[in-house]
């Protein structure tokens, strides 16, 4: 076997190593990533216009590798500039994917009135959806996947995916173990629970609330009691791990973001077990403000959610890009 080389440059995971299938306000098609929060937009393609068709892997790397040696004359891809997650080091000149987004669907069975898809559900919930699961099975089988990476989804709502159960599988015998599933919560999935009892995969359910009244104004379905018992039925599938089952808390201004609320959300993740939390601020509402001065009452909830988790003991409080926008003084734990 060569041994693999090394060069000095700045890049990113994504762009070395990385693949997203997406399918959303830019159609369907595959990219670096899906990061669009950088300056220079993200969104860089590898095959636009890709609705599942055969991948002939040396073109596919091909592209990449133009892509990398952008990175490595110094200048920088056009999508990339300004990204957070670009950083010097030495990266390996290999051809390899470990790092992983399904994207490639849109239909959700819930309705949150912050989602993307709210600007037309209708056609959101009706576009049509390839299937992933010959394409990765085809990776697997040319050993392009590598484990060491992570895999993660977007939508939509995965688990009413139909081929979920399988692309899931397929991940968890070859060994990966680094699996986060966004999920509405309202559909109970017994896959989901396999890959927490083997601590391979965590599911993040994003509920906003504590209570019947919030969620419902949230989420626009009556589904509360639902996700509670299902978090509560996922956290009891939890072996060895503080992971499994990460409670995601999106604050959003004149709806949820009382006190009271947030005190009744971290009582009920202490009480079941759920020790990995995370705080976000709603995107509309954050960009509307951007360019002001942070709404102080805001940033005063945010402090009061960080010093009552603390005094909760979590294991641990993810704060959200967006919400440390507002609260810079507090260090990330999310990975580059
Ligand atoms: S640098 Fe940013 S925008 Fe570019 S591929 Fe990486 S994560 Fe995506
Ligand atoms: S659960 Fe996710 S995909 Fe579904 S409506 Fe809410 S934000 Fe959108």
């Amino acid at each position: 076997m060569s041994e693999v080389k090394y060069e000095k440059y700045v890049s990113c995971k994504w762009l070395e190593s990385g693949v997203c299938f997406d399918n959303g306000v830019y159609g369907s098609n595959i990219k670096l990533c899906c990061y669009m929060s950088a300056p220079g937009g993200g969104n860089t393609m590898i095959i636009e216009d890709y609705h599942g068709e055969k991948i002939d892997w040396n073109d596919f790397f091909r592209i990449k590798q133009e892509y990398r040696d952008i990175q490595k004359s110094g200048k920088t891809v056009p999508g990339c500039r300004g990204c957070v997650f670009l950083h010097e080091r030495e990266w390996p000149q290999e051809n390899y994917i470990d790092n992983i987004l399904i994207d490639h669907f849109t239909r959700c069975n819930c309705s949150c009135t912050y989602c993307y898809t709210q600007e037309d559900k209708k056609r959101y919930n009706s576009l049509k959806t390839y299937n992933l699961y010959p394409i990765i099975k085809d990776m697997f089988d040319k050993k392009i996947i590598r484990k060491g990476g992570a895999v993660g989804f977007g939508g939509g709502e995965p688990t009413i995916l139909p081929e979920f159960d399988k692309i899931i599988e397929l991940f968890l015998k070859n060994g990966f173990d680094n699996m986060r599933v966004p999920s509405s919560g309202i559909k109970y999935s017994k896959m989901i629970e396999k890959g927490i009892s083997t601590g391979q995969l965590s599911v993040v359910i994003s509920i906003d609330s504590s209570s019947r009244k919030t969620y419902k104004q949230i989420k626009q379905i009556d589904a509360f009691e639902k996700v509670a018992n299902n978090m509560k039925k996922y956290a009891k599938a939890k072996r060895d791990t503080h992971y499994g089952v990460i409670s995601k808390y999106i604050i959003i201004p004149t709806v949820n973001d009382n006190e009271e609320e947030l005190d009744n959300w971290l009582k009920f993740n202490k009480e079941n077990n759920i020790e990995v939390i995370v705080i976000d601020i709603e995107n509309s509402w954050l960009n509307t403000y951007r360019d002001s001065e942070p709404d102080q009452r805001i940033v005063k909830l945010l402090h009061y959610v960080v010093k009552k988790a603390k005094e909760m003991n979590f294991f641990k409080l993810e704060i959200c890009d967006r919400a440390r926008y507002l609260v810079p003084e507090y260090e990330s734990d999310e990975d580059d």
